[in-house]
């Protein structure tokens, strides 16, 4: 039997399920990469994200190519291509790990029809996640809007099923290999249309391994503290190796709880809290998978102040947010990480998501997009859950009570300045003092700061006390109607 594995979010070789599946029951097995022609031209990921992927690509292509088979790619419209690739290379089985988004959805939809009337099976596999949407419910089997019971639920089943890992395929060897032509090497990005970028965390399966290992081996045990600290390499940065499945959520996880019985200063209540994280992941999975109307609005259509109209004011808002120039020094700090780096802070990013929508009032939409194309991790799910969350419309809505102050945040998880001066270099001067808030500084102090407020560095564009009470005023008028 001849079977395709087409590869898309799960860019590596062991616990791959598709892949260990297709080296079980297929003589020979043709690994597939799609470049989505359409997707790639909308722009809806950036540079970095487009680089970081193929990077991992090059890197599965070559641990492939070691063990004798070629990585097949092919440029199009994917459902065109797959099915093209199924005929032309004559295959009895297609195989694929699921993907939950609605336009990923859609598309496996279009594949499988077509293949069927070619008389191609397909057979596909849970892989993404650790539990499925339909796995982790309610008790009616419904899908779990409260993060905090799905959680529970999360880990109940986590200690009933305990996933086991598989080891990459003994039978992925040459003898499978398909006498087909020799593939090009990856484009690169220029060839897509993107600007090549190296990215700053290393793509492929070895750099995700060896960050989790290094992860794994010390900082993970102080992650309840430092996590919120952005001028400490505190969480483990694997985010965009979740997103293009370089690394599987059941091998952190185990990796995780591995570490545990190694001895050492080891913390349970730390390892417990990362792996929450992950499980927050999960949430957003099941909550796209189960609603995906959430990926073109809100989750909850509650009284939410509206976002302020278009116009000057609000595109001269959005810009000094997009470009880190809201004199506000740790929204600042945030939006220039992004767009020098593809990555933020977790912290950061609640800071400036709550900024946008409850300072600025602007459509927590244009700041979902916006990260898409920025961030190295841009996925669909987690963004989306994790916007919705800040603006109060998501699925454990607080009516837009939860508005971050930026200057308290900062005294609080960046105390001496030390990340905003690495990203906001005009306040490198600036006594601990001003850092969070230097437009209080006097005249004489914005000289011995080498910073004068307004010219070097700007203003606060907004005063965050009174939007404050402008957006409340207004939730509380929403809630009234
Ligand atoms: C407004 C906003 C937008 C976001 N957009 C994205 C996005 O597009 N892609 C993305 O992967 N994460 C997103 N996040 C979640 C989170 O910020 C990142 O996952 C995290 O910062 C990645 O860093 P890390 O790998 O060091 O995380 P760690 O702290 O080491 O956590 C481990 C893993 O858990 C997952 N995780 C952690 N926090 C969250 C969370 N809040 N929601 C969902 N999963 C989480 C990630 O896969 C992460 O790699 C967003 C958060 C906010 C507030």
């Amino acid at each position: 039997m001849r079977g395709i594995v087409w590869l898309r979010r799960d860019l590596r070789l062991s616990d791959q399920p598709a892949l260990t599946a297709a080296c079980e029951a297929c003589s020979e097995v043709i690994p597939l990469f799609v470049f989505d022609d359409p997707l790639l031209r909308s722009k809806t990921f950036g540079s970095v994200c487009v680089n970081f992927m193929l990077g991992c690509l090059e890197d599965l292509a070559a641990s492939l190519a070691a063990r004798g088979l070629p990585l097949q790619w092919r440029r199009g419209e994917p459902v065109e291509e797959v099915v093209t690739a199924a005929r032309e290379w004559k295959v009895d089985v297609v195989y694929w790990n699921r993907d939950y988004e609605p336009a990923a959805l859609l598309r496996d939809r279009a594949v499988q029809l077509q293949l069927a009337e070619q008389g191609v099976e397909v057979r596909t596999f849970k892989d993404h996640v650790v539990f499925e949407a339909d796995e982790v419910c309610g008790i009616t089997g419904e899908p779990m809007q409260r993060y905090s019971a799905y959680r529970a639920r999360w880990w109940t089943k986590w200690q009933a099923v305990k996933p086991t890992l598989l080891p990459i395929p003994r039978g992925l060897c040459v003898e499978k290999a398909v006498p087909l032509p020799a593939p090009r090497p990856i484009p690169a990005a220029r060839e897509l249309g993107y600007e090549p970028l190296t990215p700053w965390i290393r793509a492929g399966e070895q750099h995700a391994r060896k960050r989790l290992a290094w992860f794994v081996a010390e900082p993970i045990h102080a992650y309840v503290n430092s996590r919120n600290l952005p001028a400490l390499d505190g969480s483990s940065k694997l985010s965009p190796h979740f997103r293009f499945g370089t690394l599987s959520p059941r091998t952190a996880i185990h990796m995780a709880l591995a570490s545990l019985a190694t001895g050492g200063r080891v913390s349970r209540p730390d390892v417990l809290t990362w792996i929450d994280e992950l499980v927050w992941r999960e949430f957003f999975q099941q909550v796209l998978s189960a609603f995906p109307r959430v990926a073109g609005g809100p989750f909850r259509a509650i009284a939410v102040p509206p976002a302020r109209e278009s116009g000057p004011e609000r595109d001269r808002f959005f810009q000094a947010w997009c470009d880190g120039q809201t004199g506000y020094p740790i929204v600042d700090a945030g939006m220039r990480q992004l767009n020098e780096t593809g990555w933020m802070h977790n912290r950061v990013r609640m800071v400036v998501a709550s900024f946008l929508i409850k300072d600025l009032r602007l459509d927590w939409q244009c700041g979902e997009r916006y990260f898409m194309q920025r961030l190295v991790d841009a996925d669909v799910a987690a963004n989306n859950g994790n916007w919705q969350w800040c603006a109060s419309t998501g699925t454990d809505a607080m009516r837009g009570y939860r508005i971050f102050n930026p200057a308290l945040q900062s005294k609080k998880f960046d105390p001496d300045g030390a990340y905003i001066r690495e990203y906001v270099r005009e306040l490198d001067g600036a006594a601990s003092k001003w850092i969070h808030e230097p437009h209080l500084m006097s005249p004489d102090e914005q000289v011995h700061a080498r910073c004068r407020i307004g010219r070097d560095y700007p203003s606060p564009i907004i005063d965050h006390q009174q939007a404050r009470r402008e957006y409340l005023d207004l939730a509380k008028q929403q809630v009234k109607r």
